[in-house]
């Protein structure tokens, strides 16, 4: 985009709204910065990435239970901060009713980012479901793209994944550069088990993706999830047949 004036007051500069740069200093600064947030708990991380960011600080959600929890966080630290959703439309109809609940409950109101097409314009285009054929083309088009966008605007967001989620997310750092959207990636979570994550949804009756209480452990687009039998992977039901288990949204 555009190159931000120099010498521009502190309202020219927001104005300007420069991009952040992976400069070597700046991923030096945020390395220590999560080594000491090493020992925090998910709240003061947030409280940290907000008073770090906002307003240009803001979170993906697609409403599993970890991303619930970091709503629900939000609600008490920093209500204000943009949530926001990628509406494929190939969701659930319980994940749609889901961002109702949260409305009612929290008074925030996720907001549905959609890719330019609608399903119906999207599969007469492509004379049918991308999703039967070409799962990675599928996501690319309707949540990648949609995301790269959204994240242009932004300097840092939060991400719900744990460390114990799968080996490629174990070395997740709390604070870290994002590679492929180019901000700040904040796991505010990247500590916390599944259990603590289900004893905080119990603790404060925090509303959850009622899927999750017949058999999904993980929900995304309903082409793309499957129930999971006891003892298989959690991520197990996303894209099954398909060599894929990410949407590329965290590599
Ligand atoms: Fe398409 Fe499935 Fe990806 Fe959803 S999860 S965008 S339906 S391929």
């Amino acid at each position: 985009g555009e190159s931000p004036e120099p010498d521009e007051g502190p309202q020219g500069a927001l104005a300007a709204d420069p991009p952040l740069a992976p400069t070597e200093a700046f991923l030096a600064e945020l390395a220590e910065e999560s080594q000491q947030l090493e020992s925090a708990t998910p709240q003061e991380i947030l409280a940290w990435a907000v008073q770090r960011f906002a307003p240009k600080f803001s979170m993906a959600t697609a409403f599993g239970p970890e991303g619930m929890t970091i709503i629900h966080m939000l609600s008490e630290v920093a209500p204000e901060t943009p949530i926001f959703n990628l509406e494929t439309g190939y969701q659930f109809k319980e994940t749609l009713e889901l961002r109702e609940r949260v409305k009612d409950r929290y008074g925030i109101e996720v907001e549905f980012k959609r890719p330019e097409l609608s399903v119906q314009q999207y599969e007469a285009l492509n004379g049918g479901p991308v999703y039967k054929t070409e799962p990675n083309r599928c996501c690319f088009d309707r949540k990648l793209t949609v995301l790269k966008k959204a994240a242009k605007g932004l300097h840092a967001w939060a991400s719900a994944i744990r460390r114990d989620q799968s080996p490629d997310r174990a070395k997740a750092p709390i604070v870290g550069w994002d590679k492929k959207f180019q901000l700040v990636k904040i796991s505010p979570l990247a500590n916390s088990t599944k259990s603590d994550v289900w004893r905080m949804i119990t603790d404060h009756d925090i509303p959850y993706n009622t899927l999750h209480d017949q058999g999904y452990p993980s929900v995304g687009c309903w082409p793309c999830t499957r129930v999971v039998g006891l003892g298989e992977d959690e991520r197990a039901g996303r894209w099954t047949g398909f060599e894929k288990t990410e949407c590329g949204l965290h590599n």
